[in-house]
């Protein structure tokens, strides 16, 4: 049996940049990792040559993670057929990212396909097709844009696996797409994950394969199945529970594929402030055999 890769979102900041990324991941007993380049909420990014990239590696090689994942941020939205600017920056954003992530060298890059803000559908997803032909057609990085199962909140697409496949029917270069699936995400856009968690794999195994999906974030849902919120609950604290999750992380389906925990940091007694990381805790209930 392979040995199941599982690790969470982590910070990267400071002066130690991605050697802090992999030592936070290490101190959670993680042997793959998650990280955004900068902030996710912003587009301001650092030089390559400040990331310390060869550093991290060096310590990540010691402490058994050999895998990383990249997230870009989701301020940027492919999907925008309103503002022309917003587009444009999320195409010049992307083609950046995706030579960060090759330079970090990870071959994922987890990317949100984007919101429609009010044009529609089938607008937004033309828009986002647009888009990654743009950045696509001229990139030859051994990167893949793994497009992440959303919500559904507010005009947000790919909430619907149809709508995924909408995207891959549109890029000239599919081969460079997989699938980011997100717990939280699919429970949310209404797949009913707890009841019937067979069902809705197979599901996606009709509509997209399963073999397209190369991250898995392994999310609680503060709200039940179809709610289309995205308020991501620590593990077993949800509408999902421990069962289904467990069940995920250790399907042999998925087992080459890195597991990713998002859920929310606690906040220590008496304090309403977030200081808490939750992960250590929750990668060893979700390797435990029994609950
Ligand atoms: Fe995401
Ligand atoms: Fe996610
Ligand atoms: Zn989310």
């Amino acid at each position: 049996m392979t040995k199941i890769k599982i690790g969470s979102h982590v910070g990267m900041a400071g002066k130690e940049m991605f050697l802090a990324s992999v030592k936070e991941a290490e101190s959670y007993g993680a042997n793959v990792l998650m990280l955004y380049t900068g902030a996710p909420q912003n587009t301001v990014r650092k030089g390559i040559e400040a990331l310390n990239i060869e550093a991290g590696w060096e310590y990540a090689k010691k402490a058994g993670i050999e895998e990383i994942v990249v997230h870009a941020p989701y301020i940027i939205n492919l999907a925008n057929t309103v503002k022309p600017e917003t587009f444009e920056l999320a195409v010049t954003f992307l083609t950046r990212e995706i030579q960060r992530t090759a330079a970090m060298r990870s071959r994922i890059l987890v990317l949100h396909p984007g919101s429609h803000v009010g044009a529609g559908v089938e607008a937004g997803i033309a828009q986002v097709i647009k888009g990654l032909n743009l950045v696509l057609d001229d990139n030859e990085d051994d990167v893949f844009i793994a497009l992440e199962t959303m919500a559904g909140k507010g005009s947000e697409l790919g909430s619907t696996f149809e709508e995924l496949k909408m995207i891959y029917d549109g890029v000239n270069k599919r081969d460079r797409l997989r699938i980011c699936f997100d717990t939280c995400h699919v429970n949310d856009a209404g797949y009913p994950l707890v009841k019937d968690y067979e069902g809705v794999l197979e599901q996606f195994d009709q509509v997209i394969g399963l073999s397209q999906i190369a991250v898995i974030h392994v999310n609680d849902s503060m709200n039940p199945c179809g709610a289309h919120k995205d308020r991501h609950a620590n593990l077993d604290k949800g509408y999902i529970g421990m069962d289904i999750l467990k069940r995920i992380v250790h399907d042999e389906r998925f087992a080459d594929i890195p597991k990713i925990l998002e859920t929310p940091w606690l906040c220590e007694e008496g304090s309403t402030k977030k200081t808490l990381p939750p992960y250590k805790e929750e990668i060893a209930m979700l390797m435990r055999s029994e609950r």
